[in-house]
């Protein structure tokens, strides 16, 4: 089977083709998330993978601030230890 628009061979299950999004022959029905056009499945899998990374940097971030913090933390101490002792 292939794309009437384009040529592309197609597997018979797409909704749409994969190359240039013509609805493919035959098909008239319904719309759900597994009809849309691969193109936006592509970019919601790529936002997905964009967001993915976004959490890691700020998990990173996150970590990054802790160390921050227990490193104050111990100056902190470090100063009140000194001003003990004096
Ligand atoms: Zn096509």
């Amino acid at each position: 089977m292939n794309c009437s628009n384009c040529g592309a061979a197609l597997n018979g299950r797409e909704r749409y083709c994969p190359m240039c999004g013509q609805p493919v022959n035959g098909y008239t029905g319904e719309s759900s998330s597994t009809d849309l056009p691969k193109i936006i499945l592509d970019l919601a899998a790529e936002n997905k993978r964009q967001n993915e990374q976004i959490i890691q940097i700020l998990k990173n971030q996150n970590e990054e601030i802790k160390l921050v913090g227990q490193m104050l933390n111990t100056v902190s101490q470090y100063f009140i230890a000194k001003n003990m002792f004096k």
